[in-house]
């Protein structure tokens, strides 16, 4: 049984919902995941935020406007009275939910239940569609399964041992359909698996029911060539590792997150990256195989990157120096992405510079601060073991004419990244494009 999940976009109107249903009425049974409508979850925390600063009205007003949109959808959406009349009753049993909630003081758990509104919405709304065509769809109550446990984790176990007996594995050609993103915590109140996550909720249930695939649909094409942070021989990548797929997720390339791949690599289930607006056209798999060892995969580009170099001899033979320097990091609210170390000097790059001046202060407690700006991390991405012999000699080789600023090699398996100027990053995409590409042809 597959698992297929469908983000906000892809059931953001009537029209896309209807697109939705055509696609997965192939009369195979199988488990779909929704987002709430594009703009919901948004709209619902706007919401909160009227609560917070004490303004209910303001809140109840900003819903009507939610409500608006919901009511002209249903009216697009069902042919008949009957199904848009249910529809409608469940919308408004949710809208008057929301404003009832808006008069009792606003605690998180209030917070969560409101933003869990969107996934419930649609959830029921496409199931209603779906039986108004006379199709067996089933909807499935994600609160009856979806747990945390008390480390804030899902609970996959509780999540297998509840969902198994809500679904009928033989039913023939029956949909489920689930709410992404929303579970319940360890204590039983609404909680959510963050923003975006209705993905996670995806790759848990497909983990829990050991299914064959988990397909996640998106609007966008996510590992395509049109993406202009991800080069590669001209085509699309049809294929990538969990551990692959996992590196490029920083370079913002429309992928998983690791942490919601995590159950599907640890179960082994297949992914499946697909494009609602190019249903035919064969997506992205990530799964646990290498399909041809030592091959390159993709090349993905980041800017806007601040390298920071700390120089000091003091660092020779000492312990406790990076502790220190992270520390600064850390007090800052500021991720660092690579780092390059040598005997007397480490150099770090981060994308976020709003703490940089501070930064930059603390640090020069330590060392001699330097700081290059407008940088670009190029990251190569395949399988780079390192008992292989002969990559790391053709990216450099790529890499001849152009000013490298930082390499690393050797945080995994899978990764090489190089920092060079922003302008040169066009220069250095080509090279290592036609030296690892086009070599191979
Ligand atoms: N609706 C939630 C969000 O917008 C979850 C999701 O779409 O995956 O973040
Ligand atoms: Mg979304």
């Amino acid at each position: 049984m597959k698992v297929l999940k469908f983000g906000g976009t892809s059931v953001g109107s009537a029209e896309r919902m209807k697109g939705v249903v055509k696609l997965i009425s192939d009369g195979e049974t199988k488990i779909v995941v929704l987002s709430a409508m594009s703009g919901t979850t948004n709209s619902l925390i706007e919401f909160t935020n009227y609560l917070k600063n004490q303004n209910a009205i303001g809140a109840c007003e900003h819903s009507t406007f939610l409500q608006d949109k919901y009511k002209h959808t249903i009216k697009e959406l069902y042919s008949t009275e009957e199904y848009a009349q249910k529809a409608t009753a469940k919308v408004s049993e949710v809208f008057n939910h929301l404003r009832n909630l808006a008069q009792q003081p606003l605690t998180e758990n209030l917070e969560k239940e409101i933003i869990a509104q969107g996934e419930i919405m649609s959830t029921n709304m496409v199931t209603l569609y779906m039986q108004e065509l006379g199709l067996d769809a089933v909807l499935l109550n994600s609160f009856d399964f979806m747990r945390l446990s008390s480390n804030g984790e899902p609970d996959l176990g509780y999540i297998r041992e509840h969902l198994l007996p809500l679904v009928d594995l033989d039913a023939k050609g029956r949909i489920y359909i689930a709410q992404g993103f929303v579970c319940l915590n360890y204590l039983g109140n609404i909680d959510n698996l963050q923003r975006g996550g209705s993905d996670y909720t995806a790759t848990l249930i497909g983990a829990a029911v050991n299914a064959s695939e988990v397909q996640i649909w998106t609007d966008i094409d996510g590992m395509h060539n049109n993406d202009p942070r991800i080069v590669d021989n001209t085509s699309p990548v049809h294929h990538l590792h969990f551990e692959e797929s996992a590196e490029l997720a920083y370079f913002g390339a429309k992928i998983l997150h690791p942490t919601c791949i995590l159950p599907a690599k640890l179960t082994g289930t297949p992914v499946r990256l697909l494009n609602t607006m190019d249903p035919s056209a064969q997506g992205t798999l990530i799964d646990n195989n290498l399909t041809q060892p030592g091959e390159i995969k993709a090349i993905a580009a980041k800017d806007g990157i601040t390298a920071v170099k700390i120089k000091s001899g003091r660092m020779l033979l000492a312990y406790g120096f990076l502790r220190k320097v992270f520390e600064v990091f850390e007090t800052y609210k500021t991720s660092i992405d690579m780092i390059c170390t040598s005997e007397v000097g480490v150099s770090v790059s981060i994308d976020d510079d709003r703490k940089l001046e501070q930064i930059v202060d603390e640090l020069q407690k330590y060392g001699t601060v330097t700081v290059d700006r407008d940088m670009c991390i190029i990251c190569v991405v395949g399988d780079l073991n390192w008992e292989h012999v002969g990559f790391e000699a053709r990216a450099m080789e790529a890499m001849k004419d152009i000013p490298v600023r930082m390499v690393s090699y050797g945080g995994s398996n899978y990764n090489i990244s190089f920092l060079v100027r922003e302008e040169d990053k066009e220069r250095a995409l080509r090279s290592l494009s036609n030296t690892i590409f086009n070599a191979k042809k």
